[in-house]
C-alpha cells in the first residue's frame, strides 16, 4: 500500500509554493495557514508573510499590529497570535531554531498532534502520521469505519492504521529509501489523495486511487457513507448594527479588547441589535460624537463557525471633535478608538473580513 501511495504521488502531487523548499518554517506556517483554509487562498498569504516576516526571529520581533495586519481576511485570527508565542519561545527557548522532534514541537503553542506530525515529518523525517479531516476520511472509508469521527478512539485507529503503512517493509526489506523522505512524502500523499481524489462531501474519484482494490467501502459501493460525522450545532443568530462615522477623511475604528472572537483586529463601531435610524443617533452622542447626516447602507452576513452575525449599517457624518473637544478624543483614544484615513485602513489597521462590505464602503467613498 505504501508503494502504490508513493508511486500515486510521484505521478499526482501538486506543485505547491511551501513543497519547493521544505524548511522547518515554511511547513510550519503553510500548515498553519491550511487549517480550516483552501488551499488557493492561502498561496498568496503564504509569499506575503515570509516576505514579511522570512525567519522565526523576525516573527518573534513583531508587533501585534504587523502579524495581525498580514493574517487580514484569512480567519481565525489565533493562529497566527499562537505562532507569534511560539516564535517568542523558539527564539527564547531554542536558539531561532525549531524543535525537530514531534514531542518537542507539540509543547509549542498552537502546534497539535497535526501540525508537529506534519512538521516533524515533512521537515525532519519522522514517521508519524498527521492525521486530519482529510486522513480520518480516507482511513474510514477505507475500512468501513462506523464510529463518528470526532471520537478519539477514531483518530487513535487511524494513527495506527497509517503508522503501520508508513513502516510497511518494501520488498528487498527495507523501510525507507535514501533517496527521498517516506514519512513527508506519505503524509503529502495523503493531503493530496484526501483533497483530489478521496473527495469530501461528494462520490470520491474512486477509478483514480490507488487503493481502490483494499477499500472497504468502494467494495460495497457505499462511499459516501462514510466518514460519518458529528452531529452539528445549529449557529446562533446575533443582530448587529455597525457605523462607518466619518470626519472630512477619515473613519473611526475601535480596537477589540485582546481576549475573545477576533482578538485584538480594528473593527468598525458597532452594538448589539438592529438599531433604527433615532436608535444610531443616540448610539453615536453616546460616544461623544455630534452626528450631521445620517445614511442606512446595504446590510450584510458574516458566517463565523458557531455564529453568524447579521448586520444592519449606518454611515455618519460627524463633527470632528477639535482642540476644544479635547476631551473626546482623549476618551475615545483611552477606550481604544482611532480615526483612519483610507491608508490606514489598507496599510496599517487589521481589520477581520467579517467588516468586508464596510470596509469596502469607506475605501470606494
Ligand atoms: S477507493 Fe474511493 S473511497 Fe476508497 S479511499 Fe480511494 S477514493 Fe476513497
Amino acid at each position: 500500500m505504501r508503494r502504490s501511495l508513493l508511486d500515486w504521488y510521484d505521478n499526482n502531487r501538486r506543485i505547491l509554493p511551501w513543497r519547493e523548499d521544505p524548511a522547518p518554517y515554511h511547513v510550519w506556517i503553510s500548515e498553519i495557514m491550511l487549517q480550516q483554509t483552501r488551499v488557493e487562498a492561502v498561496k498568496g498569504y503564504y509569499e506575503r508573510f515570509l516576505k514579511t516576516f522570512p525567519d522565526v526571529k523576525s516573527l518573534a520581533k513583531a508587533k501585534e499590529d504587523e502579524y495581525l495586519k498580514v493574517w487580514e481576511g484569512l480567519g481565525y485570527y489565533s493562529r497566527v497570535r499562537n505562532m507569534h508565542r511560539a516564535a517568542v519561545q523558539i527564539a527564547e527557548e531554542y536558539g531561532g531554531e525549531i524543535p525537530a522532534s514531534y514531542e518537542e514541537l507539540k509543547k509549542l503553542p498552537g502546534i497539535g498532534p497535526y501540525t508537529a506530525a506534519a512538521i516533524a515529518s515533512i521537515a525532519f523525517g519522522e514517521c508519524v502520521p498527521a492525521v486530519d479531516g482529510n486522513l480520518l476520511r480516507v482511513f474510514a472509508r477505507m475500512t468501513g469505519w462506523r464510529e463518528s469521527i470526532a471520537e478519539t478512539k477514531t483518530k487513535k485507529a487511524a494513527e495506527r492504521y497509517f503508522q503501520e503503512i508508513f513502516e510497511e517493509k518494501t520488498a528487498k526489506g527495507k523501510t525507507g529509501s535514501a533517496a527521498r523522505n517516506v514519512p513527508g512524502d506519505c503524509n503529502q500523499a495523503l493531503m493530496d489523495l484526501g483533497a483530489a481524489v478521496c473527495l469530501p462531501n461528494a462520490q470520491p474519484l474512486c477509478e483514480k486511487c490507488p487503493w481502490k482494490k483494499d477499500c472497504v467501502s468502494h467494495r460495497n459501493h457505499e462511499e459516501t457513507a462514510y466518514p460519518v460525522m458529528p452531529e452539528k450545532a445549529a449557529r446562533r443568530i446575533e443582530a448587529k448594527t455597525v457605523f462607518i462615522i466619518l470626519t472630512a477623511e477619515k473613519a473611526l475604528l475601535h480596537k477589540r479588547p485582546a481576549r475573545g472572537l477576533l482578538a485584538g483586529l480594528y473593527e468598525f463601531p458597532n452594538t448589539e441589535g438592529e438599531l433604527s435610524r433615532k436608535e444610531a443617533r443616540d448610539f453615536i452622542r453616546l460616544l461623544g460624537l455630534s452626528p450631521l447626516r445620517i445614511k442606512a447602507l446595504e446590510k450584510a452576513v458574516h458566517i463565523f463557525t458557531h455564529k453568524e452575525w447579521h448586520m444592519t449599517g449606518y454611515e455618519v457624518r460627524v463633527d470632528e471633535p477639535e482642540a476644544e473637544e479635547a476631551e473626546t478624543r482623549k476618551r475615545l483614544h483611552r477606550d481604544g478608538f482611532v480615526f483612519a484615513d483610507r491608508k490606514d485602513v489598507l496599510t496599517t489597521y487589521p481589520i477581520p473580513s467579517a467588516f468586508r462590505v464596510y470596509s469596502d464602503h469607506f475605501l470606494h467613498l
